[in-house]
């Protein structure tokens, strides 16, 4: 076992031990994170594709199948998510990517609104697109706040997203929240967790009033669902 090798167990082992919460593995190319797994996001042309990718990254097709709840026959052109076999892991290790282990502990956000009770898109393949965060449906008006403390990056309209807010936080952490009606900070304040930053609206492309919003490490769009305090939340399928 070569010293990197060593550095990187002794890291995880500390790390396991010293938090209650889950431990990610980071790399701005390879590695990206949806249900607790660790893979990839590719997008994916035709079903040949699929298990030729399926065996580069030592799984089976139908594990990919089931994990991204398609059906092969009517598989068209989307974004599919690869999750690494053990041994793929361990052979990036040994090309020396460099991972790097991430504690997240549970209580390091919480939820941008007070009480939702479902969530009516989650992170992942939606109408054909790669849909980076989950939306959270809520009347107009209600508040939004910051899921962790941090500082405001971008405070304005932004193309799809409509008035939105992101914002910069420790470890390499930035939130967005998206399809406001009104925003109520601006680009360099500083704001506290659980501080109002926002009111529910539906601007920029949204079919109804709902916050849009994304947790992202090193820029890959992680699932806020794998990161906020448990809920017992009505999760709907995303459309195909
Ligand atoms: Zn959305």
């Amino acid at each position: 076992m070569n010293i990197q090798k060593c550095v990187i167990l002794f890291f995880l082992v500390f790390v396991s031990f010293s938090f209650a919460g889950e431990l990610y593995f980071i790399d701005n190319e390879n590695i990206q994170r949806y249900n607790g797994r660790s893979g990839k996001w590719i997008e994916v042309n035709t079903v040949k594709q699929i298990k030729t990718l399926a065996n580069q990254f030592g799984i089976t097709v139908e594990d990919v199948y089931r994990i991204n709840n398609i059906k092969e026959k009517q598989f068209k052109r989307s974004f599919v998510f690869f999750s690494y076999s053990d041994t793929y892991i361990q052979q990036l290790m040994e090309k020396g990517i460099s991972l790097q282990p991430l504690s997240v502990s549970y209580d390091a956000f919480i939820w941008p609104i007070g009480d939702p009770e479902k969530i009516s898109s989650g992170l992942g393949r939606r109408w054909g697109r790669f849909h980076p965060g989950v939306d959270i449906p809520a009347p107009k008006g209600t508040m939004v706040r910051a899921a962790m403390e941090g500082k405001v990056i971008y405070a304005g309209y932004f193309g799809n997203y409509g008035n939105s807010i992101v914002l910069e936080h420790r470890d390499n952490y930035v939130t967005r929240y998206a399809h406001n009606s009104v925003l109520l900070v601006k680009v360099g304040d500083y704001v506290q967790k659980g501080q109002a930053i926002a009111f529910v609206g539906s601007t920029g492309r949204s079919t109804g009033n709902h916050l849009h919003f994304e947790i992202r490490c090193a820029d890959i769009p992680l699932n806020p669902l794998d990161l906020l305090p448990e809920k017992s939340l009505i999760i709907m399928k995303n459309p195909k």
